[in-house]
């Protein structure tokens, strides 16, 4: 564990195309075995960030620094990262061996040489067996299996992934979720994991970096970023929050810290139920208060049902002093 604590470094980076700026002068230091989730909604500039990184975007300015070596001009191949689609991009000709042993046939490796490369890895994501296959020949998952033993085959220094998971289907996707962050500890190198999906980049990163609209809203550990998300969009766009209009201006507070109370205090709000949704442990309870604001609640099963309450009811909700943390702006 004495690796660097500055292994990627991304100096005021920016991307335009023409007149849209894509990337808006971001700074971020990631540690050298970090899983980086970059999270934000469609169009606020993961891909046009991750691909500067990959080497397949022209940075319009600002510096990657991987490792101490300033990587910003250099071709793809010569980064020593890798990189994962979306869309995994096999090529639909060539076989599962020959897919996930082409990046060593384009650096001039020999046949033999490298389909016994490939089978390792191919090993590694269980897949040795459908070597012979044709992509279309495979199920979503082992699809994707084969898009990260083809990307691992380099031995990169840094793994970037854009969207991974999002075309499997939901079951899929938590397995192959852990089966990432598993091969993540194995390698002992940063993975940069871009999602939309914020369940996802809470149970993986190490680091969440929530963006927005080409900047960075907030960068810290998953716990940090949930229990005190910055601001108002961080807390909006992670879900679980209440914004709340408090005496020095709004304050966020996790839906499950929300009680249902009997004492008026400073810290609670008498609401009208307006929703009750059963998600199997808990409740969410949806209620609109006097000055017309929607709160939720995440009520334990056990709890909601031992005092059950319909669509409908006046309730005060409460919440202590320490669960409610200011918002910036
Ligand atoms: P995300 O991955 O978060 O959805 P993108 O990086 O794909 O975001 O896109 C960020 C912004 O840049 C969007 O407004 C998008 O329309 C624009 N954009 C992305 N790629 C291009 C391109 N090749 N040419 C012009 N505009 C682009
Ligand atoms: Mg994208």
């Amino acid at each position: 564990m004495n690796a660097p604590d500055k292994y990627l470094e991304l100096i005021n980076l920016t991307k335009k195309y023409g007149e849209v700026t894509a990337v808006d002068g971001i700074s971020l230091t990631t540690g050298a075995t970090q899983y980086v989730c970059i999270l934000g909604p469609s169009g606020c500039g993961k891909s046009s960030l991750l691909r500067m990184i990959a080497g397949h975007e022209v940075v319009t300015s600002g510096d990657i620094v991987l490792e101490q070596n300033n990587i910003t001009d250099l071709a793809p191949a010569d980064r020593g990262s890798a990189m994962m689609f979306q869309s995994y991009a096999l090529f639909p000709h060539l076989s599962v061996r020959d897919n996930v042993a082409f990046p060593l046939k384009m650096r001039g490796v020999e046949k033999s040489k490298r389909h016994g490369v490939a089978e390792q890895f191919l090993e590694r994501v269980q897949l040795d067996i459908l070597a012979d296959r044709l992509p279309s020949q495979l199920s979503g998952g082992q699809q994707q299996r084969v898009a990260l033993a083809r990307a691992m085959i380099t031995n990169p220094q840094i793994m970037l992934l854009d969207e991974p998971l999002s075309a499997l289907d939901p079951f899929l996707r938590g397995k192959i979720r852990s089966e990432l962050k598993a091969l993540q500890r194995a390698l002992a190198i940063p993975f940069i994991h871009v999602t939309h999906t914020q369940d996802e980049a809470l149970a993986l990163a190490d680091l969440i970096v929530v963006m927005n609209d080409g900047h960075i809203e907030q960068a810290g550990p998953a716990l940090e970023v949930y229990n005190t998300p910055r601001t108002e969009f961080v807390a909006r766009f992670l879900g679980g929050h209440n914004i709340v209009e408090a005496e020095k201006g709004k304050v966020s507070i996790r839906s499950d810290r929300i009680k249902i109370g009997s004492k008026k205090t400073k810290n609670s709000l008498n609401a009208t139920v307006s929703e009750i949704e059963y998600q199997g442990s808990k409740i969410v309870l949806l209620a609109r208060s006097e000055r017309d604001l929607e709160i939720s609640a995440e009520i334990p099963d056990s709890d909601f049902f031992q005092n059950p309450i319909e669509v409908g009811e006046s309730v005060l909700l409460s919440w202590k002093a320490d669960d409610a943390h200011l918002l910036a702006g």
